[in-house]
């Protein structure tokens, strides 16, 4: 998603400083970019002291694994980055008078009891279990964010992003989308986790991207849902993704792991009210994109 957002400011005449220490990301998302002038990739763990020289406009704090297989191998570093990484985010936009956009998850909702999920609920999150690394350091990035706006004036804005997919995900991601991509498109079995009857709703990224740029250039302080809401089951979406790629390799049953939350779906009310926001891509337009950018990935790795 950073190298969409990228993509985006570039074509806004926004001139860009990446810092990422690669922990789950892929260089290959951004060496499009290195020629540019307007733009500069620094090796940069943000929970570790950085400087940046000059004036900054804006500072975008999208780090963090956001894969549950991704956050569960890096549970420490998912804390601190949420935590240390964000505190020196938002350092840096007070040091700079910037405008602070935090990009936090519809996991500050957890297991949703409220449905579809509006930014006033306040969410239902297992605290101590496997998710809680991400889910609460994105709920405590959150508060933090909130406490600079109340306490020091910082003008910030907070994303909750729902699921959302395109082309440059990771094949070996772990999340549904890549998992059943790599699947079909090799022909093995597509692996739904419980009986499939949990739902998501996906979102595809350049929708989610735009999105993101409205709010950072609103003066919106309080959360605002990023997704689309066309909801379906995990067994829905593995059809729709046979019928798109006709694999034979057929499906296998896994265990549902520990909190996977039963549904989600986001109300975007506020998003299309305060930003003249909605999803402008079908999922199944999306997904053509997407299928054939995995395809691409699979047959590199072949
Ligand atoms: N899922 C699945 N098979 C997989 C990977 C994920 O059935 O190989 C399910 C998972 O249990 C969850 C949904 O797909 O209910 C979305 O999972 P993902 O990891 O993409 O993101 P989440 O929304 O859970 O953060």
């Amino acid at each position: 998603m950073g190298s969409h957002m990228c993509d985006l400011l570039l074509r806004e005449g926004i001139r860009v400083i990446v810092l990422d220490n690669l922990l789950t990301g892929a260089e290959r998302n951004i060496e499009h970019l290195y020629s540019r002038p307007d733009f500069e990739f620094r090796f940069q763990d943000v929970t570790e002291p950085f400087e940046v020289d000059g004036a900054v406009d804006y500072v975008i704090h999208m780090a963090s694994p956001a894969s549950p297989k991704d956050y569960l191998d890096h549970p420490i570093e998912t804390l601190d980055v949420g935590s240390i990484g964000t505190r020196r985010m938002l350092e840096l936009a007070q040091e700079k008078d910037a405008k602070y956009l935090l990009t936090s998850t519809s996991e500050s909702y957890g297991d949703p009891a409220v449905h579809p999920q509006v930014e006033t609920y306040w969410g239902n999150v297992n605290p101590v279990g496997p998710r809680s690394c991400y889910d609460e350091s994105k709920r405590f990035a959150e508060a933090m964010t909130m406490a600079y706006h109340r306490s020091r004036g910082v003008r910030t804005s907070i994303a909750r992003i729902f699921n959302t997919y395109g082309p440059r995900m990771k094949l070996n991601d772990g999340r549904v989308v890549p998992a059943f991509m790599d699947q079909a498109l090799r022909g093995e079995p597509i692996t739904i986790f419980g009986d499939g009857s949990q739902t998501r709703s996906f979102c595809y990224v350049s929708d989610l991207v735009e999105g993101l740029y409205r709010l950072l250039l609103s003066d919106e302080a309080l959360p605002v849902n990023l997704g689309n809401p066309h909801e379906l089951t995990i067994l829905e979406f593995a059809k729709t993704i046979e019928e798109m790629t006709g694999t034979r390799g057929g499906r296998m049953n896994r265990e549902l792991p520990q909190d996977d939350p039963r549904q989600r779906q986001p109300d975007i009310s506020k998003a299309r009210r305060l930003l003249g926001w909605s999803p402008k891509v079908p999922l199944a337009e999306g997904m053509r994109y997407t299928v054939e950018y995995f395809r691409s990935m699979v047959e590199t790795v072949a």
